[in-house]
C-alpha cells in the first residue's frame, strides 16, 4: 500500500470545500489533508483544523488568520497558520501536497490555482473563474508545470467522463467528437413570468431547485451566467470552439452533460445532483471511489426534459458567448462585471434583471485587449470593477 496522497483544499469552508472534506474523510487510508484555507470564517476553519489536523491553514484576511492562530495555540493544535495572498499561494504549491482542490469562489481563486498548476499538482478545478479570466495562461501553466487538470464542475466532469481518453479539441474531428452538449437546469426562474423577474429577491435567486451551492454561483445559475461561464470553461478545458458547444436546458439536473459523436452516438453521464460524485471522480481518477452520494433510482425519477435556452429570459448567456467570441480579456471583463453585479444584487443594491444590464454596460465601456500576461488580465479586471462601481454609484436607488 502506498502512503496517503497529500491534499490541499483551497476554500475548504465553502460548499465545495465541505463536500471535499466529506469525501476525503471517508478514505483516510488514501488521502491526508495537508492544508486548508478560507477567507475569514475563523470558526469554520478552526473546526476543520481540529477534525483534519492539517500541517497548514491559510486565511486571506490577516486579522482572521491571527485569531485562528491564537485559538489553535490555546488548544495546543499543531497546525501552522499562514496569512494573505502569499499564504494561499504557498499552501497551493507545498511539496507535501499532491492534489489541490481549487474551490475558492471568484477571481480571488486565480493566483493560488495558478500556483498549484505551476507546481505540477493534480489540480481539481471547481474555481471556473480562473479559466474564464486567464484560460490561455492557465492551460499553459498546467502544461509547463506538468500538472494534471481535472474538472470538478459537474458538467465538465461529465464531459470529461464521456470524451475519449486523452482528447484534445484541436484534433476533435479525428476522435469523432461532433459537439459538446452542456446541460443546465435553468435555475429557479426558468418558468417565472418575465414581468416578475425584476422583483426577484436574493433568497429566491439562491433557492436552487436541485443543487445546494454558495450564494454567488446560485445567483449565476438563476441568471444562467453560470452556464455562460461554463461554456468558456469548456472551451479552455477541452480546446473546443464555441460553435461546437451547445447549451441544453434540462430542469431535472440528472444528465450532467453529454458528448455527441459523428456516428450519431451521444454519451451522457448521469447521477444525482451531489457534488461529491465529481469530487470523488477527480480524486480517484482513473480509478473510482465511494463518494457518499445516493445512487440514482431510475424507477423514482421524474420524466427528463430538454429545452433550448431562452435568450430573452437569460441575456447573460448571450453576453458570455459574445465575450468568448471577442477573446482576449473580454471574458475577464465579463467575469469581473458579473462579480460586482452579483454582490450588489445580494446586497439589494441592484434588481435581478439589472445584473445583465450592468454586465453589458461594462462590456461596452471597457475595451478588451490581449490576455497574454497576468498583469493585463488583472488590469482589465480592475477597470471592469471600477466601471461597474461607477454605474452603480450613478444610479444609487433603493431596490
Ligand atoms: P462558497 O461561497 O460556498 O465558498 C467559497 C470558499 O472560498 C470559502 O471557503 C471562502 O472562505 C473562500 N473565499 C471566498 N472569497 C475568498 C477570497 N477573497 N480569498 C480567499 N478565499 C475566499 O462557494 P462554492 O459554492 O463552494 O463555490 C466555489 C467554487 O466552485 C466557485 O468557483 C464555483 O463557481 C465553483 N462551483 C461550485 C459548485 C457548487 O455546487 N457549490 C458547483 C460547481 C462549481
Ligand atoms: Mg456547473
Amino acid at each position: 500500500m502506498s502512503a496517503p496522497a497529500g491534499v490541499t483544499v483551497l476554500g475548504s469552508t465553502g460548499s465545495i470545500g465541505v463536500s471535499t472534506l466529506d469525501v476525503l474523510q471517508r478514505h483516510p487510508d488514501r488521502f491526508r489533508v495537508v492544508a486548508l484555507t478560507a477567507q475569514r470564517n475563523v470558526d469554520g476553519l478552526l473546526q476543520q483544523c481540529l477534525a483534519c489536523r492539517p500541517t497548514f491553514a491559510a486565511m486571506a484576511d490577516p486579522q482572521a488568520a491571527q485569531r485562528l492562530r491564537d485559538r489553535l495555540r490555546a488548544l495546543d493544535a499543531p497546525t501552522e497558520v499562514l496569512a494573505g495572498a502569499a499564504g494561499l499561494q504557498r499552501v497551493a504549491a507545498l511539496p507535501e501536497s499532491d492534489y489541490v482542490m481549487a474551490a475558492i469562489v471568484g477571481a480571488a481563486g486565480l493566483l493560488p490555482t495558478l500556483a498549484a498548476a505551476r507546481a505540477g499538482k493534480r489540480v481539481l478545478l471547481a474555481n471556473k473563474e480562473a479559466l474564464v479570466m486567464a484560460g490561455a495562461l492557465f492551460v499553459a501553466a498546467v502544461r509547463e508545470g506538468g500538472a494534471t487538470l481535472l474538472p470538478i464542475d459537474s458538467e465538465h466532469n461529465a464531459i470529461f467522463q464521456c470524451l475519449p481518453p486523452g482528447f484534445d479539441g484541436a484534433d476533435g474531428r479525428r476522435s469523432g467528437v461532433r459537439r459538446i452538449l452542456l446541460t443546465g437546469s435553468g435555475g429557479p426562474f426558468r418558468a417565472t413570468a418575465l414581468e416578475r423577474l425584476p422583483e426577484m429577491t436574493p433568497d429566491q435567486a439562491c433557492a436552487h431547485p436541485n443543487w445546494s451551492m454558495g450564494r454567488k454561483i446560485s445567483v449565476d445559475s438563476a441568471t444562467m451566467m453560470n452556464k455562460g461561464l461554463e461554456v468558456i470553461e469548456a472551451h479552455w478545458l477541452f480546446g473546443v470552439a464555441s460553435e461546437r458547444i451547445e447549451v441544453v436546458v434540462h430542469p431535472q439536473s440528472v444528465v450532467h452533460s453529454m458528448v455527441e459523436y459523428e456516428d450519431g452516438s451521444v454519451l451522457a453521464q448521469l447521477g444525482n445532483p451531489d457534488m461529491r460524485t465529481p469530487i470523488a471522480h477527480a480524486l480517484a481518477w482513473p480509478q473510482r471511489l465511494a463518494s457518499g452520494a445516493a445512487f440514482l433510482d431510475f424507477f423514482r425519477l421524474s420524466p427528463l426534459e430538454f429545452q433550448a435556452p431562452d435568450l430573452q429570459r437569460f441575456p447573460c448567456l448571450r453576453l458570455a458567448f459574445a465575450a468568448l467570441a471577442a477573446g482576449g480579456t473580454a471574458p475577464a471583463i465579463l467575469n469581473a462585471a458579473n462579480e460586482v453585479a452579483v454582490r450588489a444584487f445580494l446586497e439589494r443594491r441592484l434588481r435581478f434583471t439589472e445584473i445583465a444590464r450592468l454586465v453589458e454596460h461594462v462590456q461596452e465601456r471597457v475595451a478588451h485587449g490581449a490576455a497574454d500576461t497576468l498583469e493585463r488580465i488583472l488590469e482589465d479586471d480592475a477597470l471592469a470593477r471600477a466601471a461597474a462601481d461607477e454605474w452603480l454609484a450613478a444610479r444609487a436607488v433603493e431596490v
